[in-house]
């Protein structure tokens, strides 16, 4: 009999997660796979942050720490929204987690009441759904697609508001679709929220330095959304930082006060460490990394250019984040070396068994026709990789 709960049941296994497991599982069975499927640089920690971690494990640093994160790190994190985003923070408005992940589920479990609808606009990250269902939250999936570069417009946002919707939650640049929302566009979604107060904004900016178009701009920046708006941050992506596990909020002190008392019974408080680690990474210059932002955008030009190559893949032009998410509807109820496929499932699981290439499926991300290729991997492995992709499929 199955004895967990109804809530656990009811979750689904991250396909992110789930898709890198069976890379590796396949890989210890000797295959050559390459790994398009996980959202994780592939770059080392720069050095500059190694040593302040090594510093910091021989000045002894091993305690408990406070709950929502050392006041120096709290600070760096206030100088770096004023910095680089020209909002301002005071220190009870700031709270570090383990990885923006954790942030975004203390968020909801400190704001949704069951029942309560959150809009999401589609593609979204992969792990949205799944926080709002875990904390009794509907999520409510607004369909965008390429005509409209991925992104939800005011009209659709009013469309989608009920007398239950509590929130919004939406990553620019976006994970899966690359997309960044201009100021003006935000803006027509913040005219919308005018007319219904009680609608807060979860603002999920952890690729905000991986931007090619330059012009990152926070929901927070808008004065009538300041105080309800929480902005998502985490070094993950632009410190190659995956694995070190610290993310953290900008909000409403009522929010980040919730989430300070959630975490204090859940976690305790970030690892101490990295956080010492994150205030070294988070107080350098951001130019310190743009040799991997670079890499980046040549990568970006190099698989937008070799998808070109394929049939079937039609592609928006990402503007930030490091992902590719071509509709492949093209081949669905097609039949290639003996195998139908149906839909991006079949379609992502065909690539990983024919072509070695793990992808993960837009099914993950409310978007079934399409498939996420991560281009966080060498030239070398993207070229090979779309090669071998295009030889399975031709
Ligand atoms: N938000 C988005 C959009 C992401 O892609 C990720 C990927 N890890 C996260 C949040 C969580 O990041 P982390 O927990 O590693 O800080
Ligand atoms: N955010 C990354 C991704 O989307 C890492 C995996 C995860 O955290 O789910 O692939």
């Amino acid at each position: 009999m199955n004895q967990l709960s109804d809530r656990i049941n009811k979750l689904s296994t991250s396909a992110t997660l789930a898709m890198a497991a069976k890379a590796r599982e396949l890989r210890a069975e000797g295959k050559d796979i390459i790994g398009l499927s996980l959202g994780e640089p592939d770059f080392n920690t720069p050095d500059f942050i190694k040593d302040a971690a090594i510093q910091a494990i021989n000045d002894n640093y091993s305690s408990y720490t406070p709950v929502d994160g050392y006041v120096e790190l709290k600070e760096a994190i206030i100088n770096k929204f004023r910095r680089d985003n020209q909002l301002n923070y005071t220190l009870p408005q700031i709270v570090v987690s383990t990885g923006a992940k954790q942030s975004l589920a203390n968020v909801a479990s400190v704001m949704l009441n069951d029942g309560d609808e959150v809009i999401l606009p589609c593609p979204y990250w992969v792990s949205y759904a799944d926080i709002v269902k875990l904390n009794g939250g509907v999520p409510v999936e607004v369909k965008t697609d390429i005509t409209n570069d991925f992104k939800m417009t005011a009209d659709q946002l009013e469309a989608a508001i009920t007398p239950k919707t509590k929130m919004i939650w939406y990553s620019s640049p976006c994970n899966p679709s690359g997309s960044v929302y201009s100021k003006e566009e935000l803006r027509a979604l913040a005219d919308v929220l005018q007319k219904h107060p009680n609608i807060y904004v979860v603002s999920d900016e952890i690729y905000e330095h991986i931007n090619f178009i330059g012009g990152h701009f926070s929901m927070a920046q808008f004065e009538d959304m300041y105080d309800r708006t929480i902005t998502v941050n985490g070094v993950s992506k632009a410190f190659a930082m995956t694995g070190w596990r610290i993310g953290y909020i900008g909000a409403p002190g009522w929010v980040a006060r919730a989430c300070n008392k959630y975490q204090g019974q859940i976690t305790s408080g970030a690892n101490c460490i990295a956080q010492r680690a994150v205030i070294t990474a988070l107080n350098a210059d951001p130019s310190k990394v743009q040799y991997m932002i670079d890499q980046f955008k040549e990568r970006r030009q190099l698989i937008l250019g070799l998808l070109n190559e394929i049939e079937g893949f039609k592609s928006n032009e990402p503007e930030g984040a490091f992902y590719v998410f071509p509709n492949v509807s093209h081949y669905f109820g097609k039949t290639i070396k003996g195998k139908t496929i149906n839909n991006a499932s079949d379609f992502s699981l065909f690539l990983l068994e024919e072509a070695h290439v793990a992808t993960v499926t837009g099914d993950a991300f409310g978007n079934p026709d399409c498939i996420r290729i991560s281009y966080a991997a060498s030239k070398e492995q993207i070229v090979e990789a779309l090669k071998r992709i295009k030889d399975v499929l031709s």
